[in-house]
């Protein structure tokens, strides 16, 4: 991409009413644009950055047999009614609005009464399980606070995988498997500092786990024990639970930190009251246990921005970088060997060709947070080859110039 093509700008200032960090250097940096509290629009380089968080989701649910699909967003108040999650008592997020023909209809806040709808369809025997569907969809919740930046929107991008089986057994043994995808899906995505952490489990399970990044701004507050082993979530965070967990004896410390996503045995909470069965080998009438396994993407970048900042600007982990890095000439033999180096790369750099002067490019190129910044001048040229700066660690080396396309 040419920064002189593009129609995208960084700007001096962030929104005024933006009080995150991930919000305002998002803005300045003209990944995303506010539209109002919780409510953001994803510019060229901020859909690039969800879209290679996606791409790795994407393949670590595919690898674990899990299968795409995407369900609406208008919801059928019937179904919700069964469950009790219409109510503003039971739910109080929801948006509604009204039909032209006459009724309401409520805006997916998570779905899993139509999937579990769905799949009275589709499953009817053991033959039919166990299977898993997962969908990268927009929600929409209502929150009270939306004050976090792309952290927690009104409108947001989440990941929600649903898988179904005949047996408890077969629930646990999806689960683990389900543990080790996300271990490897924040791994890939840069977010190591990540955690599975005890939490509240409602009335069909113990506990759920939530993956939580800890983080400054983050608005939950987890427990963990010396080694970092066993991670609390302070709702559930008692002797109780201590005991229950080996852990009475070990000392915990307090950190703040943001939750990433969840994962969940549902068993029978969704496919009793909707009425999902199935025979089973003896023909006998059963009913299918469910999982549920939460990822929020838009807030994964949120995350990863907000973590890796520095005071100049984004630093974005080289996986979901929009770009691998940022590209300066300088000097007329400089531009010329920039941009020939552009034409072989298109697709992995961020050619900065506007007609600025070089100090206000390379604050951009702070500011946007490329993992590379590659300088080609008519010094550097002299020895033929580009200065790279790292942006994680700020160490700058000199590459020939025959040998740059190995760090992209
Ligand atoms: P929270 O406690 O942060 O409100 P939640 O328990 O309501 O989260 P889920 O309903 O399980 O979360 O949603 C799955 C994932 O979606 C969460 O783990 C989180 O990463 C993300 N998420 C939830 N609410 C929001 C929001 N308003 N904006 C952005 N991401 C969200
Ligand atoms: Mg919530």
């Amino acid at each position: 991409m040419k920064l002189s093509q593009t129609f995208i700008k960084t700007l001096r200032e962030a929104p005024k009413d933006e009080l995150a960090k991930n919000g305002a250097l998002l803005s300045r940096a003209g990944y995303v644009h506010k539209e109002m509290a919780g409510v953001y629009d994803f510019l060229p380089l901020g859909l690039k950055v969800l879209e290679n968080i996606k791409r790795i989701i994407r393949e670590e649910l595919n690898a674990i047999g899990s299968e795409e699909v995407l369900l609406s967003t208008l919801q059928n108040p019937e179904l919700w009614e069964k469950t009790g999650r219409f109510s503003d008592q039971q739910v109080d997020i929801w948006f509604k609005t009204e039909l032209s023909s006459g009724g309401i209809v409520g805006l997916a806040p998570t779905h899993e009464e139509p999937i579990t709808n769905l799949m009275k369809t589709y499953i009817s025997s053991y033959k039919d399980l166990p299977l898993s569907v997962y969908q990268f969809q927009t929600k929409f919740r209502n929150e009270k606070r939306a004050k976090s930046g792309i952290l927690r929107g009104r409108e947001f991008l989440m990941k929600d995988m649903y898988s179904f089986h005949a047996t408890e057994e077969d629930l646990d043994r999806y689960y683990a498997e389900v543990e080790k995808a996300y271990d490897r899906i924040y791994a890939r995505l840069g977010l190591t500092d990540t955690h599975e952490t005890f939490a509240s489990g409602g009335i069909f399970a113990k506990y759920s786990h939530e993956y939580q990044t800890f983080l400054p701004v983050g608005e939950d507050t987890v427990y963990y024990n010396a080694d970092k082993t066993v991670f609390i979530n302070k709702e559930v965070y008692n002797d109780e639970v201590l005991k229950d967990l080996g852990v009475e004896n070990d000392s915990f410390s307090e950190t703040a930190a943001a939750e990433v996503g969840n994962i969940f045995k549902l068993k029978f909470k969704y496919s009793e009251p909707l009425g999902l069965q199935f025979n089973d080998e003896n023909n006998e009438l059963k009913t299918v246990y469910m999982g549920c396994y939460g990822i929020g993407v838009s807030r994964v970048m949120g995350v990863i921005a907000e973590k890796f900042a520095d005071e100049k600007g984004l630093c974005w982990p080289e996986p979901v970088a929009p770009f691998k890095a940022q590209l300066i000439g300088i000097g007329e033999a400089g531009v010329k060997v920039a941009e020939d180096f552009y034409n072989q790369h298109k697709d992995k750099i961020l050619f900065d060709d506007r007609n600025l002067r070089p100090g206000e490019k390379f604050a951009d190129a702070e500011l946007m947070g490329m993992p590379y910044r590659i300088v080609i001048s008519d010094k550097t040229m002299a020895e033929n080859a580009a200065e790279v700066t790292s942006r994680k660690t700020g160490e700058t080396k000199m590459i020939a110039i025959d040998k740059l396309n190995e760090i992209l």
